[in-house]
């Protein structure tokens, strides 16, 4: 190992966070120098962001308490440009930061490109600042629509819906809400959202207007707001520097998670382009988490000059909040095609408070943990550890 190799993580959402505490558990001060970058010195819950949306508010984590005692140094910034030959990035702060390795964990943001309108009219669950105003607006409307029928869209539409009743939800996709589960975990769906009187519409989107959505069908949607699941987008930071990205400016990654075209970069979570034998993983907490958990001891196996072991993971479940009160897990197999087995109510709540869960015990576990723990699995307080083929 060099004197001193310095490893910059750019992102601190959920996985760059994990990678960081994980990184920095596993080697030795002195040796390595890990930096961590991040815009807010806040942590996002991102996947909390719908609850936001409907009016509550969430725990409030300071990313420098969450790094005390481990030696990360954290810089508040945004990554502005890559220099990827020249192994530097540049910081709207106007500082330049070389690295010797970097761990790209930027996420993914609303893609409401896509649609005429949506980038000018529609409220997305990015940045919580906005999602607080947009909870706001939410009680003076009278109509919303959610556009997506996604999980993401599922969640946000009856969290709207439950929390309030006074409200017009409309939920328009491209496909009947729950397409990726089994019949039965649909249907049960199907009957939540009747009941929490949300109003779904199969139809494409044309526009997004100020007041409404046209559809392809010609039919026009009323709504006082709009709120955009539609998909999602990668920053262009990496595809600008000539790091090799798919379309949506995901970085293209080999089985060991290095850019295949810039192998001192691994990227993990929703910025990363990670294809199993079954197909490519798409971006949740439940795959990003053990790209995070794997890009770190693999690391750290490589400086060490130990052998490692590709990437691999298979997932386990679709989980999907209904509301506060009621929930749908539809189990899956590794390839997240649907299994008979499900579960609704009560216990699909109980099960997806578990998946769910805030990452914040996990983080503060690894922190002092060097092995691998199980945890509740298949959300952001899981898996880390046994879904990836992690060694010691
Ligand atoms: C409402 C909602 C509900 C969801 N529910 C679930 C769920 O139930 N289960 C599940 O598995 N997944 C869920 N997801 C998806 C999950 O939140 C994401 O997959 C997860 O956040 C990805 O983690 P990440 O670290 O890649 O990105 P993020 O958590 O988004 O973190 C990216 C970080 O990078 C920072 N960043 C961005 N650009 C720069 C830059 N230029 N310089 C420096 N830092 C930068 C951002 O500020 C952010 O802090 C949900 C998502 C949403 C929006």
């Amino acid at each position: 190992m060099n004197a001193e190799t310095r490893i910059v993580i750019v992102g601190g959402g959920y996985t760059g966070m994990l990678a960081a505490l994980r990184l920095a558990r596993r080697t030795r001060r002195g040796e390595i120098r890990i930096v961590l970058i991040n815009p807010s010195d806040r942590f996002t819950e991102r996947l909390r962001l719908h609850q936001v949306a409907a009016g509550r508010e969430l725990a409030r984590y300071r990313i420098p308490d969450l790094l005390t005692g481990t030696g990360i140094e954290f810089v508040r910034a945004r990554v502005v440009s890559l220099e990827a030959r020249a192994r530097q990035i540049r910081l709207d702060t106007g500082r330049t930061l070389r690295y010797d390795r970097l761990i790209y964990a930027v996420g993914a943001t609303a893609d409401t490109a896509r649609i005429p309108g949506a980038a000018e009219h529609a409220w997305t669950l990015d940045d919580p600042r906005v999602v607080h105003r947009f909870a706001a607006r939410l009680a003076e409307c009278r109509t919303v629509a959610v556009l997506g029928a996604g999980p993401t869209g599922i969640e946000a539409a009856t969290e709207i819906a439950a929390n309030n009743p006074n409200t017009r939800v409309t939920l328009i996709g491209i496909t009947e809400p729950g397409a990726m589960m089994g019949e039965r975990a649909r249907a049960y769906l199907r009957r939540a959202l009747d009941r929490l009187g949300v109003t779904v519409v199969v139809d494409p989107v044309t526009e997004v207007r100020p007041d409404g959505i046209q559809l392809a069908s010609g039919t026009t949607i009323p709504a006082d707001l709009t709120l955009w699941t539609a998909g999602v987008r990668n920053a262009p930071l990496a595809a600008s520097a000539g790091i090799a990205t798919d379309p949506r400016g995901a970085i293209l990654v080999d089985a060991t998670l290095k850019s295949v075209s810039h192998p001192e970069i691994r990227a993990i979570g929703d910025a990363a382009a990670v294809t199993m034998p079954w197909g490519p993983l798409h971006g949740t907490c439940q795959s990003g988490m053990p790209t995070a958990a794997y890009a770190a001891d693999t690391t750290a196996r490589e400086l060490r000059g130990k052998p490692v072991r590709p990437f691999h993971f298979g997932y386990i479940h679709q989980p999907v909040s209904l509301g506060r009160r009621d929930a749908v897990i539809q189990f899956t197999h590794p390839d997240d095609t649907p299994l008979r087995a499900h579960l609704t109510g009560r216990l699909a709540v109980v099960y997806k408070a578990a998946v769910s869960a805030s990452p914040v015990p996990v983080f503060r576990l690894a922190k002092f943990l060097a092995t691998p723990v199980t945890l509740p699995r298949g959300g952001c307080a899981q898996t880390v550890l046994e879904r990836a083929t992690i060694e010691q």
